[in-house]
């Protein structure tokens, strides 16, 4: 038996890669969503890998949910801190739901994630927390305060994180994927994509799912062990830290 890796988001997007390269390498993976059920069955339908619908933001639901998972599978390995959200407002415009929704989402979420798994990764002397943030979270960008707030909050969580957990084995990392063609960009106008988003990209293209699962295999592995509180950033040249 492989070691087990949850994916939360993993049953499309960026999560979608990500669960499949981790199965690929023979992890036992689970995936998790939130409510699009129809994507999550034809995800296992295709890659036998089973979901877990439960809502990130809430930290019952995900201890209750990551339990089934270990009931399931076994003792949990490796997180991948990845269900993200967008609600994009001028600050003047944005409304406290907008802040809350994303906030609940994309940052206490990866606490309910992280936390219900961090004491049995510390028992066993081994875990790999990987944390999905993004360019925005190292930039800002308008349009985003609540979305920047939240990505740039995960960096701070895998650098504490990372401190903590080194003495017990465990490693906490981030990846900050620059505009990658998923759903969630893809909802973009294309006007805005072509003519504003791409050319501030020198690579010239949008980037893969696929590139940034390539990263979340590597950081998960065993070869990463020396790896810890670090950013990846994979943007194609559009920002460097
Ligand atoms: P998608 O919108 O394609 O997929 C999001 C996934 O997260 C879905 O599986 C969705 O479930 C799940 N999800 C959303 N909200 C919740 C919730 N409350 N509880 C549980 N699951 C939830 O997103 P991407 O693949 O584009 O993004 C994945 C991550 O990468 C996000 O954190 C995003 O911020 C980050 N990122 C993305 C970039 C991009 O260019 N796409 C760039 C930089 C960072 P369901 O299918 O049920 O809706």
């Amino acid at each position: 038996m492989g070691r087990v890796a949850v994916v939360t988001g993993g049953s499309r997007g960026i999560g979608e890669a990500i669960s499949k390269a981790l199965k690929a390498e023979g992890y036992e993976v689970a995936a998790t969503y939130a409510g699009n059920d129809e994507k999550a069955a034809a995800f296992t339908e295709e890659t036998g890998i089973k979901t877990y619908k439960w809502n990130v933001g809430d930290y019952e639901e995900s201890k209750a949910g990551l339990a089934q998972i270990e009931a399931d599978l076994g003792p949990i390995d490796v997180v991948v801190a990845n269900a993200g959200i967008t609600r994009d407002a001028f600050f003047h415009k944005m409304t406290p739901e907008q802040w809350k929704e994303v906030i609940d989402t994309n940052l206490t979420g990866v606490f309910n994630t992280i936390h219900p798994v961090w004491g049995g990764m510390r028992d066993r002397g081994f875990g790999r927390v990987i944390v999905i943030s993004s360019i925005n979270g190292q930039k800002g960008q308008a349009g985003q305060v609540n979305y920047a707030a939240t990505k740039a909050g995960d960096l701070g969580i895998v650098k504490s994180l990372a401190q903590e957990g080194a003495a017990k084995g465990i490693t906490a990392n981030a990846i900050c994927p620059g505009y990658i063609g998923t759903e969630m960009v893809r909802a973009i106008p294309e006007k805005v994509l072509n003519e504003r988003i791409i050319p501030q990209i020198p690579a010239g293209r949008l980037g893969e799912p696929e590139e940034i699962a390539r990263c979340v295999v590597f950081l998960a592995s065993d070869d990463a062990g020396f790896i810890n509180g670090s950013t990846i950033s994979a943007n194609g040249a559009q920002f460097f830290v």
